[in-house]
C-alpha cells in the first residue's frame, strides 16, 4: 500500500525536526525581482516619456512608496503556499490555499520513461518533483534527459546516488551517497537540488543532518501503488490510484519511471482531476521547516 518499490519499512510515522537555510527560496526571489525590476524600468521609461514635462510631479517620499508596493507584491507572489507534514508526509495548506490538491511526484527517474512522462505532466499542466538517481543520469544521453525533464517545468530532487538503502550502508557513505548527487545535479543542470526522498523510505540520524547542512526539505510519501504486482498494468494502477481511500487533501503521490506508470500516467491525471483536485506546484511548498 504506501512502500517504495522492495521496502514494506514505512518511515511515515517518525517526526523530523529541522530548518533550511534560504539560499534556493531566494535565488527564486532574485529572480522573482529581476523580472519585476525589469517591467518597473520599462514603466518608468513610458512614464519619463508620457510625462516629461511633469518630471517633478513624483516626490520622492512617492517614489519610495511605489518601491515598497512592488517588494510587497512580490512577496506575495512567491510566498509558500503549502508546508509538508514531517508526521504524515502530507502537504498542507498556508493560508487561504486550495486544500483539495495533491502533490506528483515521480522516483528512480529519468530511466525508460522520464522525459515523455515529464511531456505528459507539462501538456496536462501539471508540474512534479522528479527524484533522481545518479546511475540514471551518468552518460550524456542521461545528462540529456534530466535537462529535459527539467525544461519541462518540473523540480529535480535527489533521491541518492545509487539508490541505496541508507539504513544497510555504513554511516561514512550518507554523505557521500546525498552530497555527491546534488553536485552532479548542479553540474549538469545549474541548481542543486531542494528536494531528498531516501530509497524506500529509508531514513537515519545521519541522513537527515546531511539533508538539513544541505538545505534540502526531506520527504517520504502518503501513497502510491506502482510497484505492486497487481498494479502493473496500466489501468488497474490508474483505477487504483484515484480510487483508493488514501487519495485526501494534500496526498504526496508516489509513482515511478515505469513503463505502465508512463502508460497510465494521463489517466491518473485525469482522474485526480475528476475528483476535484488542483495539483500542488513544488515552487508552492516552503522549504525552511520548524
Ligand atoms: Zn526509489
Amino acid at each position: 500500500m504506501v512502500y517504495d518499490g522492495e521496502s514494506k519499512i514505512d518511515n511515515g510515522g517518525e517526526i523530523m525536526r529541522f530548518t533550511y537555510a534560504k539560499g534556493v527560496l531566494c535565488l527564486g526571489i532574485s529572480a522573482s525581482l529581476l523580472v519585476a525590476c525589469q517591467e518597473t524600468e520599462q514603466e518608468v521609461d513610458l512614464d519619463e516619456i508620457e510625462e516629461e514635462e511633469n518630471e517633478d510631479d513624483q516626490s520622492p517620499s512617492e517614489a519610495d512608496e511605489e518601491a515598497e508596493a512592488t517588494e510587497e507584491e512580490i512577496e506575495e507572489e512567491t510566498k509558500p503556499e503549502y508546508i509538508l507534514n514531517e508526521g504524515n508526509w502530507a502537504l498542507e495548506p498556508i493560508d487561504d490555499a486550495e486544500e483539495e490538491a495533491v502533490l506528483i511526484t515521480i522516483d528512480d527517474a529519468p530511466d525508460e520513461h522520464g522525459p515523455e512522462m515529464a511531456e505528459t505532466l507539462d501538456d496536462l499542466g501539471v508540474t512534479a518533483i522528479f527524484f533522481v538517481n545518479h546511475h540514471f543520469i551518468d552518460d550524456e544521453e542521461g545528462e540529456e534527459e534530466l535537462l529535459e525533464i527539467k525544461e519541462h517545468g518540473h523540480e529535480i530532487g535527489n533521491h541518492t546516488m545509487t539508490h541505496a538503502n541508507l539504513a544497510e550502508i555504513p554511516e561514512e557513505d550518507v554523505e557521500e551517497e546525498i552530497v555527491e548527487l546534488s553536485d552532479e545535479i548542479e553540474r549538469i543542470t545549474d541548481e542543486r537540488p531542494d528536494f531528498f526522498r531516501a530509497p524506500h523510505g529509508m531514513n537515519t540520524d545521519r541522513s537527515w543532518e546531511v539533508v538539513e547542512e544541505e538545505d534540502m526539505l526531506g520527504m517520504n510519501w502518503t501513497y502510491g501503488f506502482d510497484w505492486e504486482e497487481e498494479y502493473t498494468d496500466p489501468d488497474a494502477l490508474a483505477d487504483i490510484m484515484v480510487e483508493t481511500e488514501y487519495l485526501q487533501n494534500g496526498a504526496n503521490i508516489l509513482m515511478h519511471d515505469r513503463e505502465w506508470t508512463n502508460e497510465a500516467l494521463e489517466d491518473i491525471i485525469i482522474g485526480l482531476e475528476d475528483e476535484g483536485y488542483d495539483f500542488i506546484d513544488p515552487e508552492q511548498i516552503e522549504l525552511e521547516q520548524e
